[in-house]
């Protein structure tokens, strides 16, 4: 992917999509891609630096941090850079700015900080494992369950109420 850099002149803002090479997204990502990335790329260029912005939206597949299950997880990023036509990137004779490695770094750095299975994933128990989107353990039940039956159910909205405000006071 190259940026003509004749179209930048007098000030003009140049941008355009591009739809990298997947081969080059999976190795870059170690994940395989649920569809294209997509680049979006604009520059404008005052004397002689061009100021190039470099998004990246895309979706690969992944396991959720909680349980461990098959999902799909986000891959965006926005990086700014400045570009200089002294830089090697840079062919006097064509006039264009090769963008090949800053849209690899751009790609790079669009690895998802997170997957989740869904939104309101319950992960797994800390104490025994079992994958609590498939219902409660035992040992769950313990510990953030207070039943009807439980002598202590009648204090259990205090000890909300309590946590909420910041006062332990019952
Ligand atoms: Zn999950
Ligand atoms: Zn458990």
């Amino acid at each position: 992917m190259h940026v003509d850099v004749s179209q930048l002149t007098g000030g003009r803002t140049w941008s355009g999509d591009y739809t990298p090479d997947t081969e080059v997204v999976e190795s870059l990502l170690d994940s395989t891609a649920v569809r294209p990335f997509n680049v979006a790329l604009s520059a404008t260029m005052v004397e002689d630096s061009i100021y190039l912005r470099v998004e990246v939206d895309g979706e690969v597949y992944a396991r959720c941090d909680l349980c461990g299950a098959a999902c799909k997880a986000h891959c965006g990023c926005v990086l700014d850079d400045e570009l200089s036509l002294a830089d090697e990137a840079y062919d006097a004779e064509s006039n264009e700015y090769d963008l090949t490695s800053i849209i690899e770094e751009a790609l790079a750095m669009s690895a998802p900080r997170e997957a989740r299975c869904s939104a309101e994933c319950k992960g797994l128990c800390p104490r025994c494992g079992a994958n609590l989107n498939h219902g409660h353990c035992g040992c769950a039940k313990e510990t953030i369950y207070i039943g009807e039956n439980n002598p202590f159910g009648a204090i259990k909205d205090l000890i909300t109420g309590g946590a909420e405000n910041g006062s332990t006071k019952v």
